[in-house]
């Protein structure tokens, strides 16, 4: 199986800002982390690649031109007016505007296109600095500014994929996406999240076209139960599709410990569905996504790039690793509730518990005819 983690230097050199949920540590945790289990190598079949940057023209297929250049404008010249701040949601406290934004927003772009590109000859591509599953193609949403994963199926269908799975495991709903694939039935879409969370789309009875199915779960979701949804639900309309692609967003947000849920998932179950998720096609492309918890985002995609790659996951981590996640802060995550294993392992304990019935309508509405 080839594989490649893609990524880049600009995830550490540039960020949010310190008051914004996403001014964490994020990739640059995951790339040393990797680095300092040998799982980066510079060349061979599972290779560490380095994210080009989309051009104007390639971002334009998917974004409204006004939007992206008001993007750049609020870049280079400064404070964003209220009027363009209101239309296009950037300069905000959600979206702000910092320097080396657009470039880094466009790395991403480019990062899931090449992503597709190279799982269509076969085999996994990881880009966990992808998955800004939020942004429209006219305002950015969400911390998002472009659809990188839009563009990693909007890859493959201009590879000629004729059917390409949108699996999105974030604790958010998957709303750019599927706006971005109204209509189009070479795409179906399936989004697990979190009920009544931000953004409140992806409801259980909304499909968008046709081409859509939601799964809403409780909070304090545990993984006997997204296990039971898995292979009672999102397999099963996966494989309904017979998808040629796979595109997966694998936020790192469901995760026990999250800031911004109460989904209780331990990082296994979420690798496990992955993995699951990309035994369906021989092209599949990883992508990141939200993760507010600066332990259990590094330790998630760090794990993930394991599992996609073949690797034994260790038992417990290096001195060196230990030292870089006791590093870690986080204003969002109380001092009380940092688990001692965030900082010794890779792998979280399984979280088992009752499956409630509430999951079993869930299953039971999104496998209905319309
Ligand atoms: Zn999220």
């Amino acid at each position: 199986m080839t594989t490649h983690f893609i990524s880049s230097e600009i995830y550490r050199a540039t960020g949010y800002g310190r008051n914004h949920p996403l001014g964490i540590a994020r990739i640059g945790t995951v790339l040393t982390l990797c680095e300092q289990l040998g799982w980066l190598e510079p060349s061979g079949p599972d290779a560490y690649v380095e994210s080009p940057t989309a051009s104007l023209d390639e971002i334009l297929k998917l974004h409204d031109p006004d939007y992206v250049a008001a993007l750049r404008a609020g870049e280079e010249h400064g404070p964003v007016p209220p009027a363009i701040r209101e239309k296009y949601r950037i300069g905000t406290m959600e979206n702000p505007i910092f320097q080396g934004l657009f470039r880094r927003a466009a790395t991403a772009v480019g990062g899931s296109v090449l992503a597709a590109k190279l799982a269509a000859e076969g085999g996994i591509s990881y880009h966990p600095s992808g998955g800004t599953h939020h942004a429209m193609r006219d305002h950015a949403s969400g911390f998002c500014y472009f659809n990188d994963p839009a563009f990693a199926v909007l890859t493959f269908l201009e590879l000629g994929f004729e059917r390409v799975l949108y699996v999105d495991l974030d604790a958010h709903h998957g709303d750019g996406v599927e706006a971005a694939f109204a209509g189009d039935e070479r795409v179906f879409l399936i989004s697990t999240h979190e009920e009544n969370r931000w953004p409140n789309t992806g409801t259980l009875d909304e499909r968008s076209t046709g081409n859509a199915r939601n799964l809403p779960v409780p909070k304090g979701i545990n993984d006997t139960e997204m296990n039971w949804l898995m292979a009672e639900a999102v397999l099963p309309l996966a494989r309904r599709f017979d998808p040629q692609a796979v595109v997966i967003t694998c936020g790192a947000d469901p995760l026990a410990g999250d800031p911004l849920s109460t989904m209780a998932l331990s990082n296994t179950c979420l690798w496990d569905a992955v993995m699951a998720l990309a035994g369906l096609a021989n092209s599949t492309v990883v992508l990141g996504g939200g993760g507010y918890n600066p332990w259990t985002v590094a330790r998630c995609w760090t794990g993930l790039w394991g599992r996609i790659s073949s690797r034994d996951i260790p038992e417990t981590l290096p001195p060196e690793s230990v030292a870089l996640l006791e590093s870690l802060e986080c204003d969002l995550v109380d001092d009380e509730d940092r688990e001692p294993h965030w900082t010794t392992t890779l792998a979280d304990p399984v979280n088992e518990g009752p499956v409630r019935d509430r999951i079993r309508e869930i299953a039971a509405a999104v496998l209905a005819d319309a």
